[in-house]
Formats: structure tokens, C-alpha cells, sequence
């Protein structure tokens, strides 16, 4: 699951982490209250910031025209005009891929003087086993384009998990980013409070992109995290309910939503062929082996171990709702599952829903023969691959016809 800005903010806020006091707006009025309330406090300036699940907002525009989805505001008139010119509209960046992104909220905030730009960011390094601690000077910046042009500009530190990340890491952390005198304690605090909230959270990402250096009014320097971006292992938020309450439903595919309150793992693509598995990796292998008979999936979709009629049925209902499906394959192994209760399933889900669509289905396993049967005796027009190969070779053939 993913969070918004505003929300992260909050999030690394409790762990200590220094970011600009602000407020979500989701009106041109809340806008201009809160820049009211934050200019009267004394902050010289406000930012309104378009509030979407994808970065390079600042860089982006809308398709009404307006450039940029992060705008500085000297009144709270302005800020008014801004929220009025950024809500409702579709923000398009280079995260968002062309369709975009429509802006609901927004993130009302004080304006710092940005000295520095840095980036930092936690995440579990995989081939390690361990949280994985990544800063750099280039902040702002698209990091990947970092790590391939200049990847010495990146400096990683191993994190254990039994002990946490210890201060003498943060310090050193701190010193490859170049920051020295005062800004080294508040650096290493600031460092461990990022740590502390990927930790806390059960998060799988948590990136400040960029954490700033920023100067007050008085001149006095200090470190300040401007963008906040925290990613979460859906697997451990039964753990939070208050971040599960963050869920921004209206962020989300609908028909992803859909499939997530039947517990089925769907991801819509691009292609045409819809694909009906068990097993994540099935689904993988299903995947390819369409591309390989050059076919183009339209989904993932892994029906899980233990597939019932109910699943099967709702599964052949998001599927048949996304109109650019030609053709559906259904690859079930059953091992832990009867096949023939499969076949029971897709019967009664192609009869309930009244599919038009050819529809290619491949049974291997546990009383695979019944399965196969129940299927020829239904009456429909189903086709029965009998390998992998040759139920993908004939899904690509119906779906161009
Ligand atoms: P995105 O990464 O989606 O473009 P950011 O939150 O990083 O969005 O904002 C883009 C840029 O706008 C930042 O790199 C920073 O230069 C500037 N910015 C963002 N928030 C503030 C702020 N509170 N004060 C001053 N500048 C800001
Ligand atoms: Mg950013």
C-alpha cells in the first residue's frame, strides 16, 4: 500500500524526523486557511502541493495546461487560485505514465529557503537480508538516473536488525552528505528517526526526496525533510490499523480494489489476454508463456492456493470488465485444489455472467480427469488446452481473430 505525502509526513514526524508545519487541503477554501494560518504564524511563504501516489509532481503538468503540480505562494489569495487551478484537474508526470493522475488534496505547507537538496532513503536490500540505508548529495533528482550515471554519488550503509541502526552510522551517513559543525547531531537524529519510522511502520520504502538544507529568516541552518514518500508491506498492516485508515481507495484501480475484497491478487496490464491462475508463480510463468507465442496479457491475476466458486466467479467479473480482454486463459494446477471442482466453478461462472469472450482452459492435477469431463459435458464452447504450450498457442490464436 501506498501513502500520500501529507500522510508520510505525519508518519516520519512521530519518529522525529523535521518537516514544514502544514496542513491537507481538499478545497480552494481549507487551502487559504491554512496559508492564513501559516503565513500569521510568520512563515514568509506557503507551498501548495498537488497530493497524488507518484512523484515528479513538480516537474509535471496538468493536462489543463498548468505547469507544475508544486507551486509557492506569497498570500493566501494565492494559494486560493492555486488549490482552485490544481483540484479536480489530471496531474501527468513521469511517474504517472500518460493518463495521470486526478488531484483531490492537496498538501499546505510553510516554504523553506532551500540551501541543500539531498536524498535519503531505507529500504530491505534483499540479496543481504538486511534494511539498507541509502543517502546521496544529489537530492531532487530522479535517483535512478543517479545510480547509472553516478553511482559513487550514492553511499549505502548495511543496517542490522537485531541492533537498529546505530548513531555512529548516522554520523557517518551525515558526513558522507557533507553536513558538518551543527548540523551533525541534528543530521544523525534525523537519519535514526527515518530509520526508526521504516522500522515502526513495517514499511518497505521510505524515501525524503530531497531532505534539505534550509536556512531561516535569522540565517540559522538546519535540515528539514520537504518530500516524504513511505511504501508498506501489506503484509504487516493488520499490525496498524491507523495506516490502514491512510488507504486512499480513490488512488487505486477500481478494478484492483475490487479484487483486493476477494482476496484475489489482480494487477491490470496492457494486453489483451486475460489470464485466470493459482499461484504467483503460474501466473508468472502464464505470463510468459503468452508473450512467448507473442500474445500480450491483460492481467495478473492469482486466484491463491485454495481458489473457491465464489473467487472464480468474481475473478471472471473483473476480468470480463476491462474492455481491452479479447480472450481469457485459465491455467489451474490443482494440487492443494480438485479440479474438478475448478471445473464446476468455471461453469457455473461462465453461465452466471453469460461469457462471450473464447475461453481457453488448461487443468492439471489432483482428479484432473473429472475436471476435464465436466468441462466437455457443460455445453459450452470452451477450449481445453492439454500443456502449457499448446493452451497459449491457442489463447493467442483466439484473441486475434
Ligand atoms: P516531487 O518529487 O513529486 O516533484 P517534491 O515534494 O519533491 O515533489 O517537490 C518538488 C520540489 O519542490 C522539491 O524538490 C523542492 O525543491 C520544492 N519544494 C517542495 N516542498 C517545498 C517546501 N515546503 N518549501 C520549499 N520548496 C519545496
Ligand atoms: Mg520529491
Amino acid at each position: 500500500m501506498n501513502i500520500h505525502e501529507y500522510q508520510a509526513k505525519q508518519l516520519l514526524a512521530r519518529s522525529g524526523v523535521v518537516v514544514p508545519p502544514g496542513e491537507m487541503a481538499a478545497t480552494p477554501d481549507d487551502a487559504r486557511a491554512v496559508a492564513k494560518r501559516l503565513l500569521a504564524e510568520g512563515h514568509p511563504r506557503v507551498v501548495v502541493k498537488s497530493q497524488i501516489h507518484a512523484g515528479g509532481r513538480g516537474k509535471g503538468t496538468f493536462k489543463s495546461g498548468l505547469q507544475g503540480g508544486v507551486k509557492v505562494c506569497a498570500t493566501a489569495d494565492e494559494a486560493f487560485d492555486r488549490a482552485w487551478a490544481m483540484l479536480g484537474q489530471v496531474l501527468v508526470t513521469k511517474q504517472t505514465g500518460p493518463d495521470g493522475r486526478e488531484v483531490s488534496k492537496l498538501l499546505v505547507e510553510a516554504a523553506a529557503n532551500i540551501k541543500r537538496e539531498l536524498y535519503c532513503a531505507v529500504l530491505l536490500d534483499r540479496s543481504a537480508g538486511r534494511p539498507l540505508m541509502m543517502v546521496s548529495t544529489e537530492g531532487g533528482m530522479d535517483i535512478e538516473e543517479v545510480a547509472a550515471k553516478t553511482p559513487e554519488r550514492i553511499v549505502k550503509e548495511s543496517i542490522d536488525p537485531a541492533t537498529g541502526m546505530m548513531p555512529f552510522q548516522a554520523r557517518k551517513l551525515a558526513a558522507a552528505l557533507g553536513l558538518r559543525g551543527d548540523l551533525v547531531n541534528p543530521a544523525a537524529k534525523l537519519l535514526l528517526g527515518v530509520y526508526r519510522t521504516w522500522w515502526d511502520c513495517d514499511a518497505s520504502l521510505v524515501e525524503l526526496n530531497p531532505l534539505c538544507v534550509v536556512e531561516a529568516p535569522d540565517g540559522k541552518r538546519s535540515l528539514m525533510a520537504l518530500d516524504g514518500k513511505i511504501g508498506l508491506d501489506d503484509n504487516a498492516l493488520y499490525r496498524h490499523p491507523d495506516i490502514q485508515a491512510m488507504r486512499d481507495l480513490a488512488e487505486e484501480s477500481p478494478l484492483e480494489v475490487e479484487a483486493s475484497h476477494h482476496s484475489l491478487n489482480y494487477i491490470k496490464l496492457e494486453g489483451s489476454i486475460a489470464c485466470l491462475v493459482n499461484g504467483a508463480g503460474l501466473a508468472m510463468a502464464t505470463m510468459d508463456i503468452i508473450k512467448h507465442y507473442g500474445g500480450e496479457p491483460a492481467n495478473f491475476l492469482d486466484v491463491g492456493g485454495g481458489a473457491t466458486v465464489e473467487q472464480v466467479t468474481a475473478a471472471f467479473k473483473i476480468i470480463m470488465k476491462d474492455a481491452a480482454v479479447k480472450a481469457i486463459l485459465v491455467n489451474i494446477f490443482g494440487g492443494i485444489m480438485d479440479c474438478d471442482v475448478i471445473a464446476q466453478g468455471i461453469v457455473a461462472a461462465v453461465k452466471e455472467t453469460g461469457l462471450k469472450l473464447p475461453l481457453v482452459v488448461r487443468l492439471e492435477g489432483n482428479n484432473v480427469v473429472a475436471g476435464k469431463r465436466t468441462l466437455a459435458d457443460s455445453g459450452l464452447p470452451i477450449i481445453s488446452g492439454d500443456s502449457m504450450a499448446d493452451a497459449a498457442q491457442k489463447v493467442v490464436k483466439a484473441a486475434v481473430k
